[in-house]
């Protein structure tokens, strides 16, 4: 292994602010606010499209995992084949760029929420990679409904907000997206059977993991479709990231590391969802995150615990106020009260800002390089050495430092290249090296990550942490024992 100590490219300051050229150098920007972001598929997110797509799979009726799957106009089984069909049409306007497979399996009855043998099948469209394609961000929501018996198929049971807000954003983002080309894949996908058990997105991890595929982000939404809760208190700006902090992937070994050198505030969901938020804070009018430091809601769940359950990194993206008279409801009137997920109880600005937060994360995210694996040496010394592998794509590293007790990234260290302009990234020829970088600050007192870049502007990956646990693949499992 070849090691080299880099040269630093550009004082940070320009860095921050500036977009970085295709020669991987940063160009100085006079005014940081008035700094380019570049093309922003974002502003395409159409709230006409949003609303049609909505009323087409509310208009199935239901899509509850236990609904009729041979009823050509209701059911979950006609909801799938539509979804499939409008992937297969967005295919066919991007010259064949998606591959749509109904993901699936059926699930035997599990003494719960699935009383007989069930067919869940996901509507999954894939936009593969042109550099990376084993490289996959996915963005999901949950297709099925419910309404207050969670095993009753047969009601009306619209899920506008729950979740047929997260899943016609899938749909726009797969529409806005496939008119554009990435280095990496992305997975657009609508899960079934979320409300029986999660099962249509343990159905997808395992598959994505048969596929052999290097899963760089999960973007679980699920519910981004109304601002104000049934008290009456709204929150219009704030869209919450939930991000697990011990992994739910992490063995003894793991968490004896943890518990003596840190790394239960920096697992790759956690550092994903700081990444969000300044996603999100490039954009000062469009819709902010609040982070949530934990993996889901008080006694509740979604589709990215079977993702963080195998290592993958994953956050939920919901409401920030969530309205429980218009959830799981059966659809009814009581004492004046209006109950049920209906589409009239959504707001569809809201809605649209937490497609257009979407997809411009997924633009970043399909760009970026994975985060690469970082280690720092600090033991009895005044410096730190930090040290990571090449990955793949990254024409640029940055590293970042934080206080053990901050909460986000606030120390500039350095920003590294190759030294040179590279003629294409995917040709990168050092990107099985190592590199490291000796900071003149003292590691115990400090947590530093790394960022990997792209060629393009905002093309920068979520920053991986240099403490056990932080790298983004899953932790390495010890062999069962006889
Ligand atoms: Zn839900």
């Amino acid at each position: 292994m070849i090691k080299r100590t880099l040269l630093l490219a550009a004082p940070l300051s320009l860095f921050a602010a500036a977009p970085v050229s295709a020669d991987g150098h940063t160009e100085a920007s006079a005014d940081a606010s008035a700094a380019d972001l570049g093309d922003d598929p974002g502003l395409e997110v159409s709230e006409a499209r949003l609303r049609k797509d909505m009323d087409t799979i509310v208009g199935f009726g239901t899509r509850h995992t236990l609904s009729t799957q041979t009823d050509p106009n209701r059911g979950v089984g006609a909801a799938v084949d539509w979804a499939l069909a409008e992937f297969g049409r967005m295919g066919a306007e991007c010259g064949g760029c998606l591959d749509v497979i109904p993901v699936g399996r059926v699930v035997e009855p599990d003494g719960r929420r699935i009383p007989a043998p069930t067919l869940i099948r996901n509507a999954v469209a894939i936009q593969r990679g042109t550099q990376r394609p084993n490289e996959v961000i996915i963005v999901q929501g949950h297709y099925d409904t419910r309404v207050t018996d969670a095993l009753n198929g047969v009601d009306d049971a619209p899920g506008a907000n729950d979740d047929g807000s997260g899943s016609v954003m899938v749909l726009e983002a797969a529409r806005i997206l496939s008119q554009r080309e990435y280095p990496s894949t992305i997975i657009y996908a609508l899960l079934t059977g979320e409300e029986q058990g999660l099962y249509g997105a343990g159905i997808l991890a395992d598959w994505v993991g048969e596929q052999g595929m290097t899963v760089k982000a999960v973007l679980n939404n699920d519910m981004i479709g109304n601002s104000c809760g049934s008290d009456g208190y709204c929150e219009p700006d704030y869209v919450r990231v939930f991000s697990e902090g011990l992994r739910a992937d992490s063995t003894p070994r793991l968490r004896a590391l943890q518990r003596r050198f840190g790394g239960e505030n920096d697992s790759p969901g956690r550092n994903l969802s700081r990444w969000l938020a300044g996603v999100a804070a490039d954009y000062p009018d469009g819709m902010q995150v609040r982070q949530i430091w934990r993996t889901d809601r008080m006694g509740r769940g979604g589709d990215q615990i079977p993702f963080l359950d195998r290592g993958y990194p994953a956050v939920r993206v919901t409401v920030s106020v969530e309205d429980y008279d218009h959830q799981h409801q059966d659809l009814r009137t009581e004492d004046g009260v209006k109950y049920g997920d209906t589409v009239d109880e959504l707001d569809w600005t809201y809605l649209t800002r937490s497609s257009v937060l979407n997809v411009r994360a997924l633009d970043r995210l399909a760009r970026a390089p994975m985060p690469p694996s970082v280690r720092a040496d600090a033991a009895v010394r005044v410096d730190t050495e930090i040290k990571w592998n090449g990955v793949e794509g990254a024409r640029i590293y940055t590293i970042m430092a934080r206080r053990t007790d901050e909460t986000e990234w606030s120390k500039d260290i350095a920003i590294v290249s190759h030294g040179r302009p590279l003629p294409d990234a995917e040709l990168d020829p050092n990107s099985e090296r190592e590199y490291s970088f000796t900071a003149n600050l003292r590691g115990d007192d400090w947590i530093f990550g790394v960022t990997a870049c792209g060629g393009t502007p905002n093309s920068c990956s979520p920053f991986s942490s240099a403490v056990p646990g932080g790298a983004f693949e899953p932790v390495e499992q010890p062999e069962t024992e006889e």
